[in-house]
């Protein structure tokens, strides 16, 4: 006998939730499924032609979360007329016509990873899913197929450690997307509402100074967003990171959650040990970092908060006003202690309110960690930073980086919030085949201040939303500073070219960010130009850059920077940072 099905909360009577209680009941025991429907005066009946409403089907939604449905953006219209994940005929069907999606079925087609970029390209963009940057070598060799099979043969490295793969044609929107689960990666959640990139400190498990392999809380958030249908209906992206503690950045103030591992020692109220911050809000496009909650949990407890404070945000975030949707304005509105009181009732253990001054403050991060060969556990081993001019790799590159790893390395390569890579665990012996191998493929661990912090966004070749090339004015201004300016600068400095007010990359950020604009000149004519920020940092050094020029033309950026890091140069104090001047 199979144990009684629990019957949900419906607004049925005590007789008719007997009926179908029995009903469900005889159902099981038969092993067979069976109509359930109500006739127009309120009996249940499993006769079909008896019922006015089949009760598998749920009546029209008045709400959703709360909100009506007359007051929903348009976005939100679209998911609740079809969720996006329920699609794949269309996609099906699409593919084999030759036909990219239209309509709203663009928006929809995001939620499975594909973007249709017209018109900067008539093709897809598959945005990938690398859980914390960490890659195998069967992945990339698998990936570096994709883009040579479906796509045009070169990859992109992006600032959430993941991977893009451009110009799909129609017919390959199916074909890649099955490649891509066949090397065991989605693009599922990558785009449209959903929980992007997990990202996390890109040295977790071999870092000399990190506090938490944050490896397995990756991985087990990874798996419950994938296995969690409700989570594919946010009311806006969320971004969430693991800082493990390491040596490498992983901008987690970026992010609307961040896990920030500390130590508590001896003598407090808590056991001491390793704890995770609970930091939110981070949306530096819209001028701010994640803050810290005042709360911590162990790192056991970090994947039920994290499902926690996304179903909260989930359930109360605004679905009338995409400009306000994302968790930052749910936390102006409600303040943050209402926020974490929400978040407790969800939860079965407490949240550890702890001042965080009163952890041990976190190792140092080291500028420019993330290129170059730095010492890691186990002794004697190494991991080699790779400079990729504006993260953009071909296909053969990431085959031979692939090679490299196994032959040299364990097989891995981890992905970076620079838009770069790691191969670790190359033995010291190893050390000089490897550099010379990378650079006869034109890549290389060495790297100038200049080129080590430069992040360009998609831009108009690839992203139907940017104003300008970022990743090709990002190697010009490079290359006029140093070849033409001779700006030789001994401090790594980081330059952040955004191609519009989404910010991917970053450029409030960085010590010298740009953000592309048009600029309509004294000739009358429209040209493609940039307004520029200084001073930016993260973490440590966090702060958002303050705007000292708007509308400038390309073509007058170079110098004007040259101008102003000679100035810098001459004038700074001994030991000032470019961000202090
Ligand atoms: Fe496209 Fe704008 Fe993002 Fe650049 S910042 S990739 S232009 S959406």
């Amino acid at each position: 006998m199979q144990a009684m099905p629990h019957m949900p909360d419906l607004p049925f009577s005590e007789e008719q939730k007997q009926y179908l209680q029995g009903f469900m009941a005889g159902v099981l025991q038969r092993g067979g499924l069976t109509f359930v429907g109500q006739t127009a005066d309120g009996r249940l009946t499993h006769e079909p032609e008896q019922a006015v409403r089949d009760l598998a089907t749920p009546p029209p939604a008045e709400t959703l979360y709360g909100t009506p449905v007359d007051r929903l953006c348009k976005q939100e219209r679209i998911k609740l007329a079809q969720h996006p994940l329920d699609i794949w005929d269309r996609v099906l069907e699409n593919a084999a016509a030759g036909r990219f999606p239209e309509g709203d079925d663009v928006f929809r087609y995001k939620a499975l990873g594909l973007f249709y970029v017209a018109p900067a390209q008539n093709a897809f963009m598959l945005r990938c899913r690398i859980a914390g940057g960490f890659l195998s070598s069967r992945q990339a060799h698998g990936l570096a197929d994709l883009a040579e099979r479906y796509g045009a043969g070169y990859l992109d490295l992006t600032t959430r450690a993941n991977i893009q793969i451009r110009e799909i044609g129609a017919r390959d929107a199916a074909n890649v997307l099955m490649a891509l689960a066949d090397l065991g990666l989605t693009s599922r959640g990558a785009g449209a509402d959903n929980i992007r990139n997990i990202t996390a400190t890109p040295t977790t498990g071999f870092d000399l100074q990190e506090l938490y392999d944050v490896r397995p809380l990756v991985r087990s958030l990874y798996y419950y967003i994938l296995h969690s249908r409700d989570l594919y209906n946010l009311p806006r992206k969320f971004n969430v990171a693991f800082d493990s503690g390491g040596v490498i950045t992983a901008a987690a103030d970026t992010n609307d959650l961040a896990f920030v591992a500390v130590r508590v020692e001896e003598g407090h109220d808590v056991p001491p040990g390793v704890y995770f911050r609970i930091e939110l809000g981070g949306i530096t496009g819209h001028g701010s970092f994640a803050q810290d909650t005042g709360f911590m949990v162990p790192p056991e407890a970090c994947i039920a908060t994290a499902a926690a404070i996304i179903r909260v945000y989930l359930e109360h975030g605004d679905r009338t006003n995409r400009k306000k949707a994302r968790l930052k304005y749910l936390l102006e509105r409600w303040g943050v202690e209402r926020f974490m009181e929400a978040v407790q009732e969800r939860l079965a253990f407490p949240l550890i309110r702890f001042p965080r001054a009163s952890c041990a403050p976190r190792p140092p991060r080291i500028p420019g960690a993330h290129i170059g060969i730095h010492p890691q556990r186990p002794e004697g081993h190494y991991y080699v930073g790779i400079d990729v001019p504006v993260g953009r790799l071909q296909a053969s590159q990431l085959h031979a980086l692939a090679d490299l790893a196994e032959r040299y390395g364990t097989g891995e390569l981890r992905l970076t919030v620079f838009q770069n890579l790691l191969i670790p665990g190359v033995a010291e012996e190893n050390l000089e085949p490897l550099c010379a191998a990378l650079r006869q493929l034109g890549l290389s661990p060495e790297s100038t201040s200049l080129r080590q912090g430069l992040v360009a966004c998609t831009g108009n070749a690839g992203c139907p939303y940017a104003r300008t090339n970022t990743k090709a004015h990002a190697l010009a201004l490079v290359r006029y500073l140093e070849e033409e300016a001779g700006i030789d600068i001994d401090q790594p400095l980081n330059i952040h070219l955004t191609g519009c007010p989404h910010s991917c990359a970053q450029h409030y950020c960085g010590d010298i960010g740009l953000l592309g604009v048009k600029v309509k000149t004294s000739a009358g004519e429209t040209v493609e130009g940039y307004d520029i920020v200084l001073g930016g940092g993260l973490e440590a050094d966090q702060g958002l850059a303050r705007v000292v020029a708007r509308g400038v033309p390309f073509e007058e950026v170079p110098p004007l920077l040259a101008h102003l890091l000679h100035t810098y140069l001459q004038q700074r104090q001994e030991n000032e940072s470019f961000a202090a001047f």
